[in-house]
Protein backbone atom coordinates (compact mmCIF):
# COMPACT_ATOMS: atom_id res chain seq x y z
CA UNK A 1 0.00 0.00 0.00
CA UNK A 2 2.83 2.20 0.83
CA UNK A 3 3.63 3.35 -3.00
CA UNK A 4 -0.43 3.38 -4.19
CA UNK A 5 -0.08 6.12 -1.25
CA UNK A 6 2.48 7.49 -2.63
CA UNK A 7 0.80 7.52 -5.85
CA UNK A 8 -2.29 8.86 -4.49
CA UNK A 9 -0.81 11.85 -2.71
CA UNK A 10 0.88 12.82 -6.22
CA UNK A 11 -2.25 12.45 -8.05
CA UNK A 12 -4.43 14.15 -5.35
CA UNK A 13 -2.19 17.31 -5.70
CA UNK A 14 -4.37 18.50 -8.28
CA UNK A 15 -7.30 18.40 -6.32
CA UNK A 16 -7.46 22.08 -5.21
CA UNK A 17 -7.42 22.78 -9.27
CA UNK A 18 -10.01 20.49 -10.04
CA UNK A 19 -12.49 21.99 -6.96
CA UNK A 20 -12.24 25.29 -9.32
CA UNK A 21 -14.82 23.48 -11.78
CA UNK A 22 -16.44 20.58 -10.08
CA UNK A 23 -18.33 22.93 -7.05
CA UNK A 24 -20.01 24.62 -10.00
CA UNK A 25 -20.49 21.74 -12.59
CA UNK A 26 -21.86 19.67 -9.08
CA UNK A 27 -24.48 22.92 -8.29
CA UNK A 28 -25.07 22.77 -12.25
CA UNK A 29 -26.35 19.35 -12.25
CA UNK A 30 -27.81 19.62 -9.07
CA UNK A 31 -30.43 22.56 -10.46
CA UNK A 32 -30.70 20.60 -13.86
CA UNK A 33 -32.07 16.77 -12.39
CA UNK A 34 -33.10 14.32 -15.79
CA UNK A 35 -35.15 11.62 -15.27
CA UNK A 36 -34.10 7.83 -15.90
CA UNK A 37 -32.98 7.48 -19.46
CA UNK A 38 -33.64 11.25 -20.17
CA UNK A 39 -30.05 12.22 -18.89
CA UNK A 40 -29.35 13.91 -22.22
CA UNK A 41 -27.57 17.20 -20.90
CA UNK A 42 -25.64 15.44 -18.42
CA UNK A 43 -24.49 12.84 -20.62
CA UNK A 44 -23.59 15.42 -23.22
CA UNK A 45 -21.75 17.57 -20.11
CA UNK A 46 -19.85 14.72 -18.76
CA UNK A 47 -18.80 13.57 -22.76
CA UNK A 48 -17.55 17.25 -23.00
CA UNK A 49 -15.30 17.22 -19.93
CA UNK A 50 -14.02 13.86 -20.79
CA UNK A 51 -13.11 15.02 -24.05
CA UNK A 52 -11.34 17.54 -22.39
CA UNK A 53 -9.46 15.50 -20.44
CA UNK A 54 -8.00 13.50 -23.29
CA UNK A 55 -10.27 10.39 -23.00
CA UNK A 56 -11.69 8.46 -25.64
CA UNK A 57 -14.90 9.05 -25.29
CA UNK A 58 -18.29 6.54 -26.81
CA UNK A 59 -21.72 8.10 -25.94
CA UNK A 60 -25.39 7.16 -26.63
CA UNK A 61 -24.44 3.19 -24.74
CA UNK A 62 -27.69 1.81 -23.95
CA UNK A 63 -29.38 5.19 -24.48
CA UNK A 64 -27.71 8.04 -22.63
CA UNK A 65 -24.57 5.93 -21.47
CA UNK A 66 -20.75 7.45 -21.67
CA UNK A 67 -17.67 5.65 -21.16
CA UNK A 68 -14.54 7.53 -21.20
CA UNK A 69 -11.25 5.47 -21.85
CA UNK A 70 -7.67 6.68 -21.14
CA UNK A 71 -4.79 3.97 -21.76
CA UNK A 72 -1.91 4.93 -20.00
CA UNK A 73 0.78 1.92 -21.27
CA UNK A 74 0.81 -1.46 -20.12
CA UNK A 75 -1.18 -2.60 -16.77
CA UNK A 76 -4.20 -3.52 -15.10
CA UNK A 77 -7.51 -1.85 -16.17
CA UNK A 78 -10.11 -0.34 -13.53
CA UNK A 79 -13.48 0.98 -14.06
CA UNK A 80 -15.14 3.29 -12.34
CA UNK A 81 -18.85 3.81 -12.34
CA UNK A 82 -21.19 6.73 -11.71
CA UNK A 83 -25.07 7.10 -12.54
CA UNK A 84 -26.44 9.88 -13.57
CA UNK A 85 -30.48 9.94 -12.64
CA UNK A 86 -32.39 11.90 -11.04
CA UNK A 87 -35.74 11.10 -9.76
CA UNK A 88 -39.57 12.65 -9.65
CA UNK A 89 -39.10 14.53 -6.21
CA UNK A 90 -39.91 17.98 -5.53
CA UNK A 91 -37.00 19.29 -3.84
CA UNK A 92 -37.44 20.96 -0.55
CA UNK A 93 -33.89 21.35 0.87
CA UNK A 94 -34.11 25.10 0.17
CA UNK A 95 -30.71 25.10 -1.61
CA UNK A 96 -30.09 28.20 -3.68
CA UNK A 97 -28.90 25.86 -6.62
CA UNK A 98 -32.18 23.92 -5.72
CA UNK A 99 -33.68 21.81 -8.70
CA UNK A 100 -37.22 23.63 -9.60
CA UNK A 101 -37.43 21.47 -12.95
CA UNK A 102 -40.26 19.87 -13.98
CA UNK A 103 -40.72 17.27 -16.66
CA UNK A 104 -42.68 14.76 -18.47
CA UNK A 105 -42.40 10.94 -16.69
CA UNK A 106 -42.83 7.40 -18.77
CA UNK A 107 -46.58 7.05 -18.53
CA UNK A 108 -47.16 11.13 -19.88
CA UNK A 109 -47.13 12.98 -16.29
CA UNK A 110 -45.81 16.25 -15.63
CA UNK A 111 -43.50 15.49 -12.47
CA UNK A 112 -41.20 17.80 -10.68
CA UNK A 113 -37.45 16.33 -10.89
CA UNK A 114 -34.42 15.93 -8.06
CA UNK A 115 -31.22 14.63 -7.76
CA UNK A 116 -32.68 13.28 -4.11
CA UNK A 117 -30.18 10.25 -4.34
CA UNK A 118 -27.19 12.12 -4.51
CA UNK A 119 -26.36 10.72 -8.43
CA UNK A 120 -24.98 14.21 -9.21
CA UNK A 121 -22.60 13.76 -6.84
CA UNK A 122 -21.63 10.62 -7.84
CA UNK A 123 -21.22 11.94 -11.42
CA UNK A 124 -19.14 14.97 -10.49
CA UNK A 125 -16.90 12.76 -8.25
CA UNK A 126 -16.06 10.51 -11.28
CA UNK A 127 -15.07 13.24 -13.28
CA UNK A 128 -12.88 15.14 -11.33
CA UNK A 129 -10.99 11.48 -10.25
CA UNK A 130 -11.11 11.27 -14.14
CA UNK A 131 -9.17 14.52 -14.68
CA UNK A 132 -7.12 13.85 -11.63
CA UNK A 133 -5.90 10.86 -13.05
CA UNK A 134 -5.43 12.33 -16.49
CA UNK A 135 -3.24 14.52 -15.33
CA UNK A 136 -1.06 12.04 -12.90
CA UNK A 137 0.00 9.62 -15.92
CA UNK A 138 3.26 10.11 -14.66
CA UNK A 139 1.97 8.05 -11.24
CA UNK A 140 0.17 4.82 -12.85
CA UNK A 141 0.29 2.76 -15.25
CA UNK A 142 -2.86 0.75 -17.04
CA UNK A 143 -6.06 2.01 -18.12
CA UNK A 144 -9.05 4.01 -17.09
CA UNK A 145 -12.18 3.53 -17.87
CA UNK A 146 -14.98 5.91 -16.31
CA UNK A 147 -18.32 4.79 -17.04
CA UNK A 148 -21.25 7.06 -16.53
CA UNK A 149 -24.80 5.03 -16.50
CA UNK A 150 -28.14 5.96 -17.20
CA UNK A 151 -31.68 4.74 -15.22
CA UNK A 152 -30.35 2.98 -12.38
CA UNK A 153 -33.30 4.19 -10.58
CA UNK A 154 -35.38 2.47 -12.84
CA UNK A 155 -32.97 -1.06 -12.36
CA UNK A 156 -32.68 -1.35 -16.32
CA UNK A 157 -29.97 1.29 -17.21
CA UNK A 158 -27.05 -0.90 -16.61
CA UNK A 159 -28.53 -3.70 -18.21
CA UNK A 160 -29.51 -1.33 -21.36
CA UNK A 161 -25.42 -0.65 -21.67
CA UNK A 162 -24.43 -4.22 -21.43
CA UNK A 163 -27.28 -5.25 -24.00
CA UNK A 164 -26.09 -2.30 -26.41
CA UNK A 165 -22.22 -3.77 -26.39
CA UNK A 166 -20.35 -2.10 -23.74
CA UNK A 167 -18.18 -4.94 -23.54
CA UNK A 168 -17.32 -5.14 -27.55
CA UNK A 169 -16.77 -1.34 -26.66
CA UNK A 170 -14.01 -0.86 -24.19
CA UNK A 171 -10.43 -3.11 -23.60
CA UNK A 172 -11.23 -5.61 -20.96
CA UNK A 173 -10.92 -4.23 -17.30
CA UNK A 174 -9.94 -6.22 -14.24
CA UNK A 175 -12.21 -4.72 -11.70
CA UNK A 176 -15.07 -3.00 -11.12
CA UNK A 177 -15.92 -0.14 -8.67
CA UNK A 178 -18.78 2.54 -7.57
CA UNK A 179 -19.90 4.45 -4.62
CA UNK A 180 -23.44 5.75 -3.19
CA UNK A 181 -23.21 8.74 -1.08
CA UNK A 182 -25.49 8.09 1.49
CA UNK A 183 -26.54 9.51 5.10
CA UNK A 184 -23.91 9.41 6.93
CA UNK A 185 -21.32 12.32 8.21
CA UNK A 186 -19.36 13.70 5.08
CA UNK A 187 -15.38 12.90 5.07
CA UNK A 188 -16.35 9.35 5.83
CA UNK A 189 -15.92 6.49 3.40
CA UNK A 190 -16.46 2.59 3.90
CA UNK A 191 -17.01 -0.50 2.29
CA UNK A 192 -17.45 -4.30 3.41
CA UNK A 193 -17.14 -7.78 1.90
CA UNK A 194 -19.93 -9.69 0.97
CA UNK A 195 -23.64 -9.14 -0.01
CA UNK A 196 -23.93 -5.21 1.01
CA UNK A 197 -27.03 -4.20 -1.00
CA UNK A 198 -29.95 -6.38 -0.81
CA UNK A 199 -31.42 -8.16 -4.20
CA UNK A 200 -34.69 -6.12 -4.99
CA UNK A 201 -38.12 -7.48 -7.03
CA UNK A 202 -40.97 -6.65 -7.40
CA UNK A 203 -44.15 -9.02 -7.96
CA UNK A 204 -47.64 -8.15 -9.65
CA UNK A 205 -50.44 -11.02 -8.82
CA UNK A 206 -53.26 -11.16 -9.91
CA UNK A 207 -55.94 -13.45 -8.36
CA UNK A 208 -59.39 -14.09 -9.54
CA UNK A 209 -63.00 -14.66 -8.31
CA UNK A 210 -66.38 -14.92 -9.76
CA UNK A 211 -68.47 -11.62 -9.49
CA UNK A 212 -71.47 -11.20 -8.09
CA UNK A 213 -73.92 -8.95 -5.97
CA UNK A 214 -73.02 -7.82 -2.63
CA UNK A 215 -75.91 -9.31 -1.32
CA UNK A 216 -75.42 -13.08 -2.86
CA UNK A 217 -72.24 -14.27 -1.64
CA UNK A 218 -73.02 -17.82 -1.97
CA UNK A 219 -73.15 -17.33 -5.95
CA UNK A 220 -69.60 -15.41 -5.60
CA UNK A 221 -65.63 -16.36 -5.60
CA UNK A 222 -64.97 -13.48 -3.38
CA UNK A 223 -61.29 -12.03 -4.82
CA UNK A 224 -61.24 -9.72 -1.79
CA UNK A 225 -61.40 -12.26 1.35
CA UNK A 226 -58.87 -14.64 -0.97
CA UNK A 227 -56.40 -11.37 -0.81
CA UNK A 228 -56.37 -10.99 2.56
CA UNK A 229 -55.97 -14.14 3.32
CA UNK A 230 -52.96 -14.00 1.27
CA UNK A 231 -51.67 -11.18 2.72
CA UNK A 232 -52.37 -12.38 6.16
CA UNK A 233 -50.48 -15.55 4.92
CA UNK A 234 -47.03 -14.06 2.70
CA UNK A 235 -46.15 -12.55 6.64
CA UNK A 236 -45.33 -16.27 7.19
CA UNK A 237 -42.23 -16.58 4.75
CA UNK A 238 -40.16 -14.13 6.77
CA UNK A 239 -41.11 -15.47 10.29
CA UNK A 240 -41.38 -18.54 9.68
CA UNK A 241 -39.38 -20.14 6.25
CA UNK A 242 -36.52 -17.51 6.41
CA UNK A 243 -33.42 -18.41 8.85
CA UNK A 244 -33.64 -16.48 11.94
CA UNK A 245 -29.75 -15.38 10.95
CA UNK A 246 -30.98 -14.81 8.09
CA UNK A 247 -32.58 -11.57 6.57
CA UNK A 248 -35.49 -10.28 4.41
CA UNK A 249 -38.09 -7.99 3.61
CA UNK A 250 -41.39 -8.77 2.04
CA UNK A 251 -44.03 -6.00 1.44
CA UNK A 252 -47.25 -5.70 0.30
CA UNK A 253 -47.51 -2.37 -0.78
CA UNK A 254 -50.72 -2.30 -3.11
CA UNK A 255 -54.08 -4.29 -2.93
CA UNK A 256 -56.48 -3.48 -5.21
CA UNK A 257 -60.37 -4.91 -5.86
CA UNK A 258 -63.85 -3.36 -6.40
CA UNK A 259 -64.87 -0.20 -6.55
CA UNK A 260 -68.35 -0.51 -4.53
CA UNK A 261 -69.22 -1.70 -1.45
CA UNK A 262 -72.52 -3.77 -2.96
CA UNK A 263 -70.75 -5.67 -6.32
CA UNK A 264 -68.65 -8.17 -5.08
CA UNK A 265 -65.71 -8.30 -7.97
CA UNK A 266 -63.84 -10.85 -9.79
CA UNK A 267 -60.35 -10.06 -9.32
CA UNK A 268 -58.22 -8.72 -6.73
CA UNK A 269 -54.43 -7.19 -7.78
CA UNK A 270 -51.30 -7.32 -5.15
CA UNK A 271 -48.61 -5.72 -5.66
CA UNK A 272 -45.51 -7.18 -3.44
CA UNK A 273 -41.57 -5.92 -2.75
CA UNK A 274 -39.34 -8.16 -2.18
CA UNK A 275 -35.58 -7.97 -0.61
CA UNK A 276 -32.90 -11.03 -0.01
CA UNK A 277 -29.61 -11.18 0.56
CA UNK A 278 -28.76 -14.16 -1.27
CA UNK A 279 -29.89 -15.68 -4.53
CA UNK A 280 -30.58 -18.76 -2.75
CA UNK A 281 -33.55 -16.69 -0.14
CA UNK A 282 -34.56 -14.60 -3.27
CA UNK A 283 -35.21 -17.90 -5.18
CA UNK A 284 -36.84 -19.83 -1.98
CA UNK A 285 -39.37 -16.74 -1.46
CA UNK A 286 -40.19 -16.29 -5.11
CA UNK A 287 -41.14 -19.74 -4.54
CA UNK A 288 -43.31 -19.65 -1.08
CA UNK A 289 -45.27 -16.75 -2.68
CA UNK A 290 -46.58 -18.84 -6.03
CA UNK A 291 -46.64 -21.87 -3.25
CA UNK A 292 -48.99 -19.63 -1.00
CA UNK A 293 -51.24 -17.79 -3.58
CA UNK A 294 -51.78 -20.27 -5.35
CA UNK A 295 -52.77 -23.04 -2.46
CA UNK A 296 -54.85 -19.75 -1.34
CA UNK A 297 -56.71 -19.44 -4.60
CA UNK A 298 -57.07 -23.60 -4.26
CA UNK A 299 -58.51 -22.94 -0.78
CA UNK A 300 -60.94 -20.30 -1.93
CA UNK A 301 -62.57 -22.43 -5.31
CA UNK A 302 -61.11 -20.09 -7.38
CA UNK A 303 -62.30 -20.26 -11.12
CA UNK A 304 -58.55 -19.25 -12.53
CA UNK A 305 -55.29 -19.63 -11.79
CA UNK A 306 -53.19 -16.92 -10.85
CA UNK A 307 -51.05 -14.79 -12.36
CA UNK A 308 -47.31 -13.42 -11.28
CA UNK A 309 -45.74 -11.06 -13.13
CA UNK A 310 -42.36 -9.97 -11.91
CA UNK A 311 -40.98 -6.48 -12.41
CA UNK A 312 -38.39 -3.69 -11.40
CA UNK A 313 -35.47 -6.40 -10.56
CA UNK A 314 -32.44 -5.46 -8.94
CA UNK A 315 -29.63 -7.56 -8.71
CA UNK A 316 -27.90 -8.41 -5.14
CA UNK A 317 -24.72 -6.38 -4.77
CA UNK A 318 -22.47 -8.87 -3.22
CA UNK A 319 -18.46 -7.44 -2.49
CA UNK A 320 -16.24 -9.40 -3.69
CA UNK A 321 -13.66 -10.26 -0.33
CA UNK A 322 -10.16 -10.01 -2.15
CA UNK A 323 -11.38 -6.72 -4.29
CA UNK A 324 -13.13 -5.18 -1.27
CA UNK A 325 -9.96 -5.68 1.04
CA UNK A 326 -7.66 -4.27 -1.52
CA UNK A 327 -9.73 -1.10 -1.39
CA UNK A 328 -10.67 -1.00 2.00
CA UNK A 329 -6.39 -1.58 2.93
CA UNK A 330 -5.62 1.29 0.56
CA UNK A 331 -8.60 3.57 1.94
CA UNK A 332 -7.38 2.90 5.58
CA UNK A 333 -4.46 3.70 4.55
CA UNK A 334 -5.50 7.17 2.85
CA UNK A 335 -8.30 8.26 5.11
CA UNK A 336 -7.57 6.74 8.15
CA UNK A 337 -10.16 6.57 10.87
CA UNK A 338 -12.49 7.89 7.91
CA UNK A 339 -12.74 4.83 6.50
CA UNK A 340 -15.22 2.88 8.84
CA UNK A 341 -16.84 -0.60 7.73
CA UNK A 342 -20.06 -0.22 5.89
CA UNK A 343 -23.03 -1.60 7.66
CA UNK A 344 -25.46 -4.33 4.97
CA UNK A 345 -28.12 -2.17 3.34
CA UNK A 346 -31.71 -2.81 2.57
CA UNK A 347 -31.53 -0.58 -0.32
CA UNK A 348 -30.60 -1.77 -3.67
CA UNK A 349 -28.31 -1.03 -7.18
CA UNK A 350 -28.13 -1.96 -10.61
CA UNK A 351 -24.44 -1.40 -10.54
CA UNK A 352 -23.46 -5.18 -10.64
CA UNK A 353 -24.65 -6.37 -13.58
CA UNK A 354 -22.15 -4.91 -15.27
CA UNK A 355 -19.46 -6.64 -13.63
CA UNK A 356 -21.24 -9.90 -14.31
CA UNK A 357 -21.58 -8.96 -17.87
CA UNK A 358 -17.64 -8.32 -17.96
CA UNK A 359 -16.77 -11.28 -16.00
CA UNK A 360 -15.05 -9.18 -13.37
CA UNK A 361 -15.13 -8.66 -9.25
CA UNK A 362 -16.70 -5.68 -7.41
CA UNK A 363 -16.69 -3.75 -5.27
CA UNK A 364 -19.42 -0.48 -3.83
CA UNK A 365 -18.66 1.63 -0.91
CA UNK A 366 -20.70 4.09 0.78
CA UNK A 367 -19.75 7.74 1.00
CA UNK A 368 -21.19 10.33 3.94
CA UNK A 369 -22.80 13.25 2.91
CA UNK A 370 -24.18 14.80 5.75
CA UNK A 371 -22.71 18.01 7.93
CA UNK A 372 -20.78 16.31 10.22
CA UNK A 373 -21.49 18.47 13.00
CA UNK A 374 -25.43 18.48 12.37
CA UNK A 375 -24.72 14.38 12.29
CA UNK A 376 -23.43 14.38 15.62
CA UNK A 377 -26.02 16.21 17.07
CA UNK A 378 -28.97 13.91 16.15
CA UNK A 379 -26.57 11.28 16.84
CA UNK A 380 -26.28 12.54 20.14
CA UNK A 381 -29.97 12.91 20.96
CA UNK A 382 -30.83 9.57 19.64
CA UNK A 383 -33.21 11.63 16.54
CA UNK A 384 -30.49 10.12 13.44
CA UNK A 385 -33.92 8.46 11.94
CA UNK A 386 -35.73 11.68 12.92
CA UNK A 387 -33.48 14.45 11.81
CA UNK A 388 -31.47 13.40 8.94
CA UNK A 389 -32.86 12.99 5.74
CA UNK A 390 -32.33 10.07 3.98
CA UNK A 391 -31.83 9.10 0.22
CA UNK A 392 -34.87 9.86 -1.73
CA UNK A 393 -36.53 12.34 0.73
CA UNK A 394 -37.43 15.62 -0.58
CA UNK A 395 -35.00 17.32 1.73
CA UNK A 396 -32.05 15.15 1.12
CA UNK A 397 -28.97 17.78 0.30
CA UNK A 398 -25.52 16.28 0.26
CA UNK A 399 -23.05 19.09 1.51
CA UNK A 400 -20.47 20.01 -0.96
CA UNK A 401 -17.56 19.56 0.86
CA UNK A 402 -16.00 17.61 2.65
CA UNK A 403 -18.48 15.42 0.38
CA UNK A 404 -17.31 16.05 -3.08
CA UNK A 405 -13.31 16.19 -2.34
CA UNK A 406 -13.84 12.71 -0.44
CA UNK A 407 -15.75 11.15 -2.66
CA UNK A 408 -12.81 12.27 -5.93
CA UNK A 409 -10.10 11.02 -3.34
CA UNK A 410 -12.14 7.53 -2.89
CA UNK A 411 -12.07 7.26 -6.72
CA UNK A 412 -8.62 7.67 -7.20
CA UNK A 413 -7.27 5.82 -4.30
CA UNK A 414 -8.94 2.71 -4.93
CA UNK A 415 -8.39 3.02 -8.83
CA UNK A 416 -4.64 3.69 -7.65
CA UNK A 417 -4.74 0.33 -5.69
CA UNK A 418 -4.33 -1.53 -8.73
CA UNK A 419 -2.87 0.89 -11.60
CA UNK A 420 -0.03 2.47 -8.99
CA UNK A 421 3.61 1.33 -9.80
CA UNK A 422 4.54 -1.87 -7.60
ZN1 LIG B 1 -31.93 6.02 -5.47
ZN1 LIG C 1 -28.95 6.08 -5.92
Amino acid sequence: MRHSRAAADAVLDGLAHVRDWQQDFYRDLHRHPELSHREVDTARKVAERLREFGYEVHDGIGGTGVVGVLRNGVGPAVLLRADMDALPVEEATGLDYASTVRATDADGNEVPVMHACGHDVHVAALLGAAELLAEGTDHWGGTVVALFQPAEETSDGARAMVDDGLAELIPGVDVALAQHVLPAPAGRVGTAAGPLLSAADSMRVTVYGRGAHGSMPQAAVDPVVLAAMIVVRLQTIVSREVAPGDSAVLTVGSIQAGSKSNVIPDRAVLQLNIRTYSEQTRTAMLDAIRRIVTAECEASDSPREPEFDIFDRFPLTDNDTATTERVSDAFTTFFGDRCQPMPQQTASEDFSEIPAALGVPYTYWGLGGIEPAAYQEAAKRGRIDQEIPVNHSPTFAPVIQPTLDTGTQALVVAALAWLAPE
